[in-house]
């Protein structure tokens, strides 16, 4: 099990990163890793308490989050002698930041600046291949500073991605039940659980989300960092991510760009949660509450393209056993199933 050594969530938290930085040791040269609007929001916040902490650092503009670039951020940590990274932002700096640092053998720190993704956690980064994209095992950040104030000023569907990405954990654990039941592969309690309360969370409180009340974002945040947690304590993505994340993949291949990862999460969850047997009437009504996508138009996507992304969803990681390998959903079957719930 790998976990997060230094857990900081709060308003105004940035501004403490030197502080932090200097308790864990980590060595006196960093290297941060963002993109240039982050970099313009984050900078005035955290230089001064990093020049306090007698900390050297140098800082990185990343791009997309691909192979060359993870490789390009490793030379640069053995140029520099870095002696541990941090990514800041949404996604790709951060996965960024966790592949670079795992192949150098370095520490990482994760700041998130938006709450899209339980990614700000987890030992898992997702780099895009010529493909399609890939998931990666690497190791959780050693600290996560995330700053609510921050977070709360970064556009709101980031925020309702990342609760589609936590909404997901419902039908994700279903199917790590069902894969142990019919394969026989391990299936861990505690981690299960740990990841169904953060979707628990998001469905309790999903009116204070929507009003974007500091609980309500604490929430998510917390939620997204336990759920990534989850994934630590696992050993792997299983309880974080099943059928309806190999939905949100698919659709990433059959319509690049449409919907962000999260709200495909979301719709899917509806549609695989309809496949067990759950009440998905309930996932649809916290999406609906917190404005998450719950029809195809919503992303900018056609019904073709929905049902497409359902039957491919199935070929997409065969050694993850979902209930996708039990419907073996037809283009039919597929329509019927997206528009049994009202997805198209
Ligand atoms: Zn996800």
């Amino acid at each position: 099990m790998e976990l997060p050594r230094l857990v900081v969530v709060g308003t105004g938290v940035s501004r403490n990163l030197g502080e932090a930085l200097q308790g864990l040791e980590l060595g006196e040269r960093g290297m941060i890793l963002s993109g240039p609007i982050v970099k313009e929001i984050l900078e005035s916040r955290v230089r001064p308490s990093l020049e306090d902490s007698s900390i050297k650092f140098t800082w990185e503009i990343v791009g997309a989050s691909s192979f060359a670039e993870v490789e390009r951020v490793a030379s640069l940590v053995k140029e520099e002698k870095a002696d541990f990274l941090i990514g800041a932002g949404g996604g790709r700096s951060i996965d960024i930041a966790k592949l670079a640092s795992f192949n150098c053998k370095i520490p990482f720190v994760s700041v998130p600046t938006s709450a899209s993704h339980d990614g700000i956690s987890s030992p898992f980064g997702s780099v895009r291949g010529l493909d399609r994209p890939y998931s990666l095992v690497a190791k959780p950040p050693l600290a996560i500073i995330a700053d609510t104030d921050l977070i709360s000023q970064a556009p709101h569907n980031l925020l309702v991605s990342g609760c589609g990405d936590l909404i997901s954990k419902k039908t994700a654990v279903k199917d790590w039940e069902l894969g142990s039941a019919k394969t026989g592969e391990y299936f861990g309690r505690y981690s299960a659980n740990l990841a169904l309360l953060s979707a628990n969370m998001i469905m309790e409180d999903a009116e204070s989300i929507s009003s974007i009340t500091a609980e309500g974002i604490s929430v998510v945040v917390e939620a997204l960092i336990s759920s990534g947690v989850a994934a630590g304590i696992a050993g792997s993505s299983r309880p974080c991510s099943g059928s309806e994340h190999l939905f949100s993949h698919a659709m990433e291949i059959v319509a690049p760009g449409k919907g962000m990862h999260g709200e495909k999460c979301g719709m899917g969850t509806i549609m695989m949660a309809k496949l067990h047997g759950l009440d998905y009437s309930e996932i649809k009504k916290t999406l609906k509450i917190i404005d998450s996508p719950v029809r195809a138009e919503e992303i900018g996507a056609t019904a073709e393209e929905i049902v497409k992304a359902l039957v491919l969803a199935r070929s997409i990681r065969r050694e993850r056993y979902t209930i996708l390998e039990e419907a073996k959903l037809t283009e039919d079957s597929a329509r019927k199933l997206a528009k049994d719930v009202g997805v198209i």
